[in-house]
């Protein structure tokens, strides 16, 4: 099978020829027909997340059709649709997997990352960590929901549920849970990068009332705010934007150095979190509840052969929307 392969962290990814995968017992073969591509999947590629499997498939926000099932897998039909998200395994046992946090798994396995994923023709999964997808999307349209969707919506979750929602940096992630926060009544205010006057129409077509740069204040003081580009310096921007007693959530896995702050912007309760990764009961919610809310996703499709163009334009800020990889 076609698949583009990471060799070496700071190296473009290479076209490879790789034997079929074979399912093991509890796993599914999936013919790959989407993959999208995400900020993750750069800082795996930039060597930001330390010590993936090498040589690696990355890719974790997998569309395909179930070929093919090992020997004790029966919760999909050959010829199922399924999703495949970051989360591709977890211990089960550890205290987190007990008490409902499976995300935090002291022993958990990530897609695109310890386990080949979905930048081929074929991919393996454990079908305990594979989703049905609403048949309302197309298979290139429900890609970004596997993670910029599921991840996005986690961290919308952390934020509670105020109002008046700030979102800084407009890609992926943030075209989703905007429209999700609309469906909630939500207001949206919208950061970018200063100047990005694309990206700020774009927010302001995904109904944000106000959009502008992250060094700017909105028009009033946020309830809470998400980050999703991985600038540390957004959280002090995010916390002086925020009300008393509101709530800054950081959604992604990496970020630059986040600089010094006087204390007087985080006191006054406000409270500074992260998400990580995410557990299955969040992807059972918002596969549900995307279609409910009408989420619809903008998408700019390469050819698998053309991987690194996606991540390339993903790293410029070019997109307006996600990346999706067609084998
Ligand atoms: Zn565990
Ligand atoms: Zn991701």
């Amino acid at each position: 099978m076609h698949a583009q392969l990471l060799t070496a962290a700071r190296q473009p990814l290479v076209a490879a020829e790789l034997p079929a995968p074979r399912p093991g017992r509890q796993q599914v073969l999936i013919a790959v027909r989407a993959c999208a591509v995400c900020r993750t999947d750069l800082h795996v590629v930039d060597g930001e997340l330390v010590d993936p499997k090498l040589p690696l498939v990355p890719g974790h926000e997998i569309v395909g059709i179930v070929v093919e099932k090992g020997e004790a897998a029966d919760r999909f039909a050959v010829g199922d649709r399924v999703g495949v998200p970051w989360l591709g395994g977890t211990c089960g046992v550890c205290d987190y997997c007990r008490g409902g946090q499976e995300n935090l798994c002291d022993r958990a396995r990530f897609t695109g990352y310890q386990i080949d994923g979905g930048y081929a023709e074929l991919t393996v999964a454990d079908e305990r960590y594979c989703f049905a997808i609403d048949p309302r999307y197309g298979d290139v349209e429900a890609a970004p929901l596997m993670c910029a969707g599921l991840i996005g919506y986690r961290t919308l979750r952390m934020a509670g549920d105020g109002r008046r929602l700030g979102i800084y940096g407009f890609g992926a992630a943030a075209h989703i849970v905007a429209q999700v926060a609309r469906h909630q009544g939500r207001r949206i205010f919208a950061f970018t990068r200063p100047g990005d006057v694309a990206a700020q129409d774009f927010a302001r077509s995904l109904g944000a009332e106000w959009a502008g740069d992250s060094t700017a204040l909105p028009p009033e003081p946020l309830d809470a705010a998400l980050i999703f580009a991985p600038v540390g310096p957004l959280v002090p921007a995010a916390l002086a934007a925020t009300r008393k007693g509101g709530t800054v959530v950081c959604g992604g896995i990496h970020m630059s150095d986040i600089p010094t702050f006087p204390y007087r912007i985080l006191w006054e309760e406000r409270v500074l979190r992260s998400v990580a990764n995410l557990t299955r009961r969040d992807a059972e919610e918002f596969l549900a509840l995307a279609p409910e809310a009408g989420v619809r996703t903008e998408t700019v499709t390469y050819p698998l052969a053309r991987a690194n163009d996606a991540l390339g334009d993903l790293r410029s800020g070019a997109l307006q929307g996600a990346a999706v990889l067609v084998p």
